[in-house]
């Protein structure tokens, strides 16, 4: 029996923490127990994850659906589109079986690449590798998840760009049946010795293709969609992240009309260790100032009242009502006062 191989490249960088990495990680779980019923894709699919923030990782190799068990998915720090497209081809090429005299080999493959924000690297290199080595080889579907991605960037990899408007639960619901649909319908038309990949229908407003000849280009490395802020719970010694959503406010300031931006609080949620193994070992320098940011969190690790403490070392602890507190990052002592106004605080990639 000739494979079917599906490749999930999914976005993990820390603008997808909360409800889009959570959403996710039940969406493949709900695709995989679908497959589970379905003969077609049963006898055909095999299924790989590759996840990708600062840095790749393979979370789940190519396997066959009926021994899959959806996986935990990380965090990390960064979007290298770069070095996730250059993983995903380094698989392809160990694990695609090719038809040759004696061996009838896989089916041309199918990437879903998921993404909900701008590369934090160069990856002109990485796009070019693919348009030369795979881009006739394999079928690429990129899903920008919701509207702030680089899909003139996307447009390069594939014609198929997807716009996804992950709105609520409903929307993912809907997607992730029009993912499971798809890989269905292309194992069976495989089956029937046509093209092997043919996309379910387009429904409703959750998911529309992109018309690439209108996309605009972004130019820039640091994802300014979100600021993420990165802490370390002082009792549980475990990182955290606090994710803020950017919002332009229409304010009038003296009778001229200005825009202002600002950071609204989306969460804040404990993450694993595994969040450094992601991330960029080349962290850039870049500064949110606390006038930007609305609302504060509580620490989603021990509950502590106030999550956003800046130690002299720069880093970001929980402090509660002990009178000393010790900075998790590098160990220094101190009591901690209230600041006047606002002052700058590093922030990660996204
Ligand atoms: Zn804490
Ligand atoms: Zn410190």
């Amino acid at each position: 029996m000739r494979r079917l191989p599906i490749y999930f490249l999914i976005d993990i960088s820390e603008s997808m923490v909360g409800e889009p990495i959570q959403q996710v990680e039940e969406g493949l779980a709900t695709i995989i127990q679908a497959l589970k019923t379905d003969p077609h894709a049963l006898e055909t699919v095999f299924v790989s994850i590759i996840v990708f923030a600062g840095q790749p990782k393979t979370l789940v190799p190519l396997q066959e659906i009926v021994s899959f068990y959806p996986p935990k998915f990380p965090v990390g720090s960064g979007t290298s589109l770069s070095k996730g497209l250059g993983h995903l081809m380094y698989e392809l090429r160990n694990n695609i079986v090719k038809t040759t005299y004696e061996v009838k080999g896989d089916w041309k493959p199918i990437v879903f690449l998921f993404t909900d924000g701008v590369p934090t690297d160069n990856s002109q290199a990485a796009i070019n590798e693919w348009k030369e080595n795979w881009q006739r080889t394999a079928n690429l579907i990129a899903v920008s998840f919701g509207n702030e991605t680089d899909t003139k960037l996307l447009g390069q990899l594939t014609e198929n760009v997807l716009h996804f408007k992950n709105t609520n639960v409903q929307s993912y619901k809907e997607f992730f049946r029009w993912v499971t649909d798809s890989i269905k319908t292309s194992s069976i038309s495989v089956e029937n010795n046509s093209s092997g990949f043919e996309l379910a229908k387009l429904e409703g407003e959750t998911l529309s293709k992109i018309d690439l000849t209108k996309a605009e280009p972004i130019r820039q490395y640091v994802d300014d969609n979100y600021v993420v802020l990165n802490g370390k719970c002082q009792n549980s010694k475990r990182p955290y992240l606090m994710k803020y959503r950017k919002t332009i406010a229409p304010s009038i300031y003296a009778g001229v009309e200005l825009s202002s931006k600002n950071y609204k609080l989306v969460g804040a949620y404990q993450v694993d260790n595994s969040y450094f193994e992601l991330a960029d070992e080349s962290t850039f320098n870049t500064t949110v100032n606390t006038e930007e940011l609305t609302g504060f969190p509580t620490c989603p690790c021990c509950g502590n009242q106030i999550a956003f403490a800046v130690c002299v070392c720069d880093k970001i602890h929980c402090i509660g009502d002990e009178e000393i507190s010790t900075c998790p990052w590098c160990h220094n002592q101190g009591s901690y006062g209230y600041g006047e106004g606002g002052f700058d605080v590093s922030r990660t990639q996204g």
